[in-house]
């Protein structure tokens, strides 16, 4: 080989192996190399047995995959760019014309959207259901039903619904059920062994959230424990051609040791927060299922009372005899909550949501009012008290 450039591709030094250390390699690639012809014909790229394109797996998404397996309490996992594409794929896998989905009120926003749009426009029907009205769910559910959303606790009014009875009644009538796991996040609670015999049949994962814990990086991953289902949604991930980045993985691989660590921290600051709001008078109601009172608490205990865990997420109902002006007021003084989308990262979050446009109707169990959510970072929880308490009184004095 006398062109350098050919020396360089091509070099020859292959470093020791048996290196070892806290984090593993990262690999990257779109091409991966077949020995030969004979082999690339016969490799497959629906298991972890070899490698073909970097689309279908590098030892780095595989070891990322089964690791979510562990923490999720699933066997099988795939990897897609965001949260809101792991709900997307798992729509498009297995529903088609003519079928119908059930979606909760309280669902991830942009959950909604999609069943408005892409599904619609596809001829998939979607109806909501109240998700603390298991009766509700029951009578909606049909011969078109294919699919049954669920999450607890919900976003942005954090009410926990009666899971159990929620994921019996889709066992009951055959219809597939999946839960978005984002706020339990494989830690709060074992969407896989609600019961002994009681499991729901997938779940999705923001993992942009704590497994993520940066609030540097999009990701998310759905599992399965069914290796027909898990194939079924496989054969669409990669006809969709979806994949993620070596450099991504590695950022949520680099988190994932410590993610109990934080959920528990984040948790504890939430709800020293949370408890913190009920008594000032600009709060109505604070929203938050492990606390007691809150809606959905006496469901939140029964699933994830063993463990005592939950998301570092509050929200709070502030009085309607408050203007905007004034909420925002509260909003943009505050220092070191933020004003942002998403969770789980180091900074603390504040956002205001206009709930009547978001439900189909006010929930019952909600005072009427301004609904700001809150999630905490790591910073110190007095100063973020204060941070509070400094805006509370600036804005609604
Ligand atoms: C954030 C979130 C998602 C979407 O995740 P992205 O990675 O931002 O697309 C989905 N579901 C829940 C419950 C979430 O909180």
């Amino acid at each position: 080989m006398s062109g350098r450039s050919t020396r360089l591709i091509h070099h020859p030094y292959q470093p020791p192996e048996s290196f070892a250390a806290p984090q593993p390699g990262i690999y990257k690639a779109s091409t991966i190399y077949f020995q030969t012809a004979q082999a690339l014909r016969a490799s497959d790229w629906k298991d972890k047995t070899g490698y073909t394109y970097g689309l279908h797996g590098t030892p780095t998404t595989f070891l990322l995959e089964e690791r979510l397996s562990e923490l999720e309490g699933g066997v099988q996992c795939l990897l897609v760019p965001s949260g809101l594409s792991a709900i997307a794929t798992v729509n498009q896998a297995l529903l088609k014309s003519g079928d119908e989905v059930l979606i909760p009120d309280n669902c991830y926003g942009p959950s909604k959207a999609l069943a408005q749009g892409e599904l619609q426009n596809w001829g998939i029907t979607h109806h909501i259901y109240n998700p603390m009205d298991p009766a509700d769910l029951e009578r909606r559910i049909g011969p078109k039903t294919r699919l049954v959303w669920l999450e607890a606790a919900g976003s942005v009014t954090m009410e926990f619904p009666n899971l159990l009875e929620l994921v019996r009644l889709c066992k009951q009538t055959g219809v597939t059920c999946a839960l978005d796991n984002t706020w339990g996040a494989g830690l709060a609670f074992e969407p896989f062994a609600l019961e002994p015999d009681l499991a729901v049949d997938i779940t999705t994962h923001a993992l942009t959230k704590y497994p993520s814990g940066g609030g540097d990086v999009l990701m998310g991953s759905i599992s399965t424990q069914d290796p027909a289902l898990h194939l079924k949604l496989k054969l669409s991930h990669m006809r969709l051609g979806l994949g993620v980045g070596g450099n991504d993985v590695e950022a949520i691989l680099r988190s994932l040791p410590t993610i109990e660590l934080r959920y528990r921290a984040q948790d504890q600051a939430a709800r020293a927060l949370a408890k913190w709001c009920q008594n000032r008078s600009e709060v109505l109601q604070v929203l938050h299922p492990a606390l007691p009172g809150s809606p959905g608490h006496e469901h939140w205990r029964v699933v994830c009372g063993r463990k005592d865990l939950a998301a570092g997420l509050f929200s709070v109902v502030l009085s309607s005899s408050f203007s905007q002006d004034q909420v925002d007021a509260f909003c943009n003084s505050l220092k070191l909550f933020k004003m942002g989308y998403s969770w789980g990262g180091p900074v603390s979050l504040v956002v205001p949501y206009q709930l009547q446009t978001m439900r189909e109707v006010w929930p019952q169990h909600l005072q009427r009012g301004h609904v700001l959510r809150f999630s905490t970072g790591f910073e110190n929880v007095q100063d973020l008290q204060a941070d509070l308490d400094q805006a509370f009184n600036l804005a609604f004095r």
